[in-house]
């Protein structure tokens, strides 16, 4: 049987948000079998828990922000991408403020923090949501046209393009695609940093916003190049960075996809679109598990190495 998994032990991280630039202590902690990803706010009078779904989804701006009543917690979507990439199933996530730290910028010390814990295996299936048939959601037209779609595919990869017109990234590769069955996540996805234009940032921390942020967290770049002194980790860091935030935004599901995503300029709303409208059609997916590992899609028996 394929079965589910969770973290053998705790591990916490301190960091800082990307945007409310604010101290926060993060301890990611096993859950049973079933649980799913649940954050809880642990510094609210009442802690507050948060369990992830495409509807707990209530600000795309910026980032991917989940919330239950009052209590939210903002950019999730690179933690999101590591648990996605290591296949972690039930987890708790206990936070001391409402954005998650966002550390290197990447998912890189996500992943790392995730392999240290161990991820065991539970006594449970692991269920997909496997998409039966094509799901499409647009905005826009012209240059401001962008589309994500999901198609039937037996095990996941995805696909995106991006269009910036900016020297520093026309230079780069702008078209990438990642399977998980052939890929390794930690190795050719994790790494890839968020990044940002130094005439937004400024207009972002006159509104109170990327107050965390700076060289030691994103790719920056002023109008001609990238400003950080040790250049890029990939050479097409800047589209697999938005393959990392879309599995950090479609693990939000709550279950790990069978599909071919692919994806056109989107961003954290049309991908959170993009699962409701899934959703929304009973006839276009069906949850499914594995009894034989044999029979499993390839890529997701041999995930991250349990240990
Ligand atoms: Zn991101």
């Amino acid at each position: 049987m394929l079965q589910q998994r969770t973290l053998k032990s705790l591990t916490k991280a301190v960091g800082v948000g990307l945007h409310s630039g604010q101290r926060v202590e993060l301890t990611l902690r096993p859950a049973a079998p079933d649980t799913g990803i649940v954050f809880r706010r642990v510094d609210l009078p009442q802690p507050v828990d948060i369990p992830i779904s495409a509807q707990a989804v209530t600000d795309t701006r910026l980032a991917s922000t989940i919330s239950s009543g009052s209590a939210k917690v903002h950019t999730v979507e690179h933690l999101m991408s590591a648990c996605a990439g290591l296949g972690i199933d039930n987890l708790f996530v206990d936070i001391t403020a409402e954005e998650v730290p966002i550390l290197d910028g990447s998912a890189s010390s996500f992943v790392f923090l995730l392999q240290s814990a161990g991820i065991e295996l539970q006594s449970a299936p692991k269920r997909f949501i496997r998409v039966l048939m094509p799901v499409e959601v647009r905005e826009g037209q012209g240059a401001s046209e962008k589309w994500a779609r999901l198609i039937p595919y037996n095990g996941y990869k995805l696909g995106f393009e991006i269009d910036f017109d900016h020297p520093a990234v026309d230079s780069t590769g702008q078209r990438v695609e990642f399977d998980m069955g052939s890929g390794s996540y930690s190795r050719d996805i994790a790494r890839a940093r968020t990044f940002g234009f130094t005439k937004d940032v400024e207009m972002m921390r006159a509104n109170g916003l990327a107050m965390g942020g700076g060289l030691d967290n994103a790719i920056v770049m002023d109008d001609y190049k990238v400003l950080n002194t040790d250049g890029l980790r990939y050479n097409d860091e800047f589209v697999k960075h938005k393959i990392l935030d879309a599995m950090g935004d479609l693990h939000l599901l709550g279950k790990p996809l069978l599909a071919a995503y692919s994806a056109f300029r989107s961003g954290h709303a049309l991908n959170n679109k993009l699962l409701r409208e899934l959703l929304s059609r009973p006839d276009a997916y069906e949850v499914v598990t594995f009894d034989d590992e044999k029979s499993a899609p390839r890529g997701f028996a041999t995930l991250a190495r349990a240990w």
